[in-house]
């Protein structure tokens, strides 16, 4: 998929949006808890960073609900099967206990989001938008995102950018404090 370019149009400075792709995960004692994050901009990296998300509750209840039922069918058939699938089982148990850390860990920590290249919480949600800039399948096209750059004063604009990248990315790990956990940016 393309990522989408942002340039000021005041001082040219240039970012893009695909600093959000990536294969993101919280650890806790040993478990894997997905990371939700949005694009934002940080006041101390100067740049479009990853943030966390933390507007993820009702996906999250969703998520939760669903993983509830899904085990819910298996303990039916437990009684009949006791001693098959029990690595499923113990998926789904690990699922759910990652959903639940999930949400305690936006619940506790909401309105302290993270920059998840330096660790700042000086970092605001990019509240732009360039959906319309979906319809055009041409580079030359810019639309107004709304989003001032901070400190600037231009308005960022935003263009498809053509590459296509198909990568494999390496999993980044956080504690839930929202800190890096290897060093290998
Ligand atoms: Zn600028
Ligand atoms: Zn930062």
């Amino acid at each position: 998929m393309p990522s989408t370019d942002l340039i000021c149009d005041k001082c040219g400075f240039q970012g893009s949006d695909d600093v959000v792709w990536g294969d993101f995960r919280y650890i806790k004692d040993g478990l894997e808890i997905d990371l939700s994050r949005t694009l934002g901009w940080c006041a101390d990296c100067s740049d479009f960073v990853p943030m966390e998300d933390f507007a993820v509750k009702d996906k999250l209840l969703s998520d939760i609900d669903e993983a509830l039922e899904a085990i819910k069918v298996r303990t039916k058939r437990w009684a009949l099967f006791s001693l098959l699938n029990r690595k499923d089982r113990l998926d789904e148990l690990e699922r759910l206990s990652a959903l639940i850390a999930q949400l305690a860990l936006i619940g506790e920590r909401k309105g302290c989001e993270r920059c998840l290249q330096c660790g700042s919480v000086n970092v605001e949600r990019f509240d732009g938008d360039y959906s319309g800039l979906a319809q055009y399948a041409s580079k030359e096209t810019t639309v107004n995102t709304g989003f001032l750059h901070p400190g600037c004063g231009g308005e960022f604009m935003a263009s498809i950018n053509p590459m296509r990248f198909h990568c494999i990315f390496e999993p980044r790990l956080f504690s839930v404090n929202g800190h890096r956990l290897d060093h290998q940016i």
